[in-house]
């Protein structure tokens, strides 16, 4: 931890809260909203998106020392205690975010070799992901105060790992806000990937990786235990994995002896990686399809072939405006799969938008089943595994969603 400073800060510019404002924040929630704010004070030449700044209630009481933004949240909370931001600190909570990384058994594990090593405001590091591919950290940034840290961000990793860890990536360049217009270019902050994809491990799985050229850090690690589940039903079923990605869920189902699996994806290179994916694990022998085709339209007409289906698409509402249309699009996917497969079928559904809560989408998916007239019970509720932890103060953080429906 870096040392607490006694004295007002006069280099850091301070935001004052309109009264009031300040609950939230007593409550440790970490966002400051734009709408919260009274006035800025700083020296010179005025604030910066990115720099630290101090919050101020209206009375004038210090409450937390963050990150500025330019939009609708004003302020990430780094800290609720006037401490110096300096190495020191982010050593400091990068290395309680291992800490707990290595309680869960994942920092030395020869059967899972990547995991989430930084989980934004789950870690108490708002707008930070960092994710671990063997001895490769794949850093993104999400917001510009994050992004001007990135330096020290890979040095903490660095020393965290003692060693251990031989190339930081930086891939912000997707995930910057795009206004802040930073140029921002993706590459390695600290060595370089020995090769390129890289081999990777999960549950005693293999996968090719490639976070240079694959979406979001190259892999989802935030499906791991689902997976597994996934695993334990599948023994002689025919499987359809929709949006498949690197086709994790096809892996899994072959490894717990499915018959068939089909893999969907929209994406050409997608479904590619899926196919090798499988081969990697399972050679020529496994009976995988893959097909580059719009999983809502192939849905439309599966006939009764499948008794196991799963769907896990991209974020349908990607902020609450957009809600609405979000909510038709859970439903037609769900009420599409769950009228055609077969009876005794084992669904497993998912929705990762962070705007759907938890009850909307069991709503969602509730009333998909009675337009698809089956009797459906819920085996298991599922979320994101615990690499990607929840701060109890920023509810938000809990964005994934799954259930497992048995149809008769
Ligand atoms: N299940 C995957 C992650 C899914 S990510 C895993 O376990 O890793 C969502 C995927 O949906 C992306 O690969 C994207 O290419 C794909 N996708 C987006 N829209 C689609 C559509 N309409 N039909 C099929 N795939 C789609």
């Amino acid at each position: 931890m870096g040392h607490i400073t006694e004295d007002r800060d006069d280099a850091i510019a301070r935001i004052y809260l309109r009264r009031g404002k300040e609950e939230s924040l007593l409550r440790r929630h970490p966002w400051i909203f734009s709408g919260a704010l009274e006035r800025i004070e700083c020296a010179g030449d005025g604030i910066a998106e990115g720099e630290i700044v101090d919050v101020y209630t209206s009375r004038g009481e210090f409450i937390a020392r963050g990150h500025y933004q330019i939009g609708s949240i004003a302020v990430r909370v780094l800290a609720f205690e006037r401490v110096a931001i300096d190495r020191a600190w982010w050593c400091g909570r990068i290395g309680e975010a291992y800490a707990l990384r290595r309680a869960l058994s994942l920092t030395d594990n020869p059967s899972t070799d990547c995991y989430r090593l930084v989980h934004g405001e789950g870690d108490s590091l708002p707008g930070l992901v960092v994710d671990i591919y063997g001895t490769t950290a794949v850093v993104q940034c999400h917001s510009v105060g994050m992004y001007r840290s990135r330096s020290v961000i890979a040095d903490a990793i660095c020393e965290c790992y003692d060693g251990r860890i031989e190339a930081v990536y930086d891939k912000s360049s997707q995930t910057l806000p795009f206004k802040a217009d930073l140029g921002a270019v993706d590459g390695y902050l600290r060595g370089r990937a020995a090769q390129m994809p890289l081999t990777v491990s999960e549950n005693g799985l293999l996968y090719n990786v490639d976070w240079e050229h694959g979406q979001k850090t190259g892999f989802f690690l935030d499906q791991r235990v689902n997976r597994d589940l996934v695993r334990r039903y599948a023994r002689g079923r025919n499987v359809l994995n929709t949006f498949c990605y690197t086709g994790g869920f096809s892996v899994n189902a072959f490894a717990g002896g499915a018959a068939e699996v089909c893999s969907i994806d929209s994406s050409e290179r997608a479904v590619q990686l899926a196919e090798k994916n499988v081969r990697l694990n399972f050679g020529d022998g496994a009976r995988h399809t893959a097909l580059a085709v719009d999983a809502v339209e192939y849905l439309k007409s599966i006939g009764d072939r499948y008794d196991m289906i799963i769907l896990d698409p991209p974020a349908f509402a990607k902020h609450h405006k957009v809600l609405g249309n979000a909510l038709q699009g859970y439903k037609r996917i769900n009420a599409r799969a769950m009228s055609q497969i077969r009876p005794g079928g084992i669904l497993f559904t998912f929705s990762c938008s962070q705007a759907v809560s938890r009850d909307l989408f069991r709503t969602t998916v509730f009333s998909a089943a009675a337009i698809a007239g089956r009797r459906v019970r819920i085996l298991h509720q599922l979320t994101q595994p615990a690499d990607h932890p929840v701060n109890i103060y920023h509810p938000e953080g809990e964005y994934l969603k799954g259930l497992v429906l048995y149809v008769e």
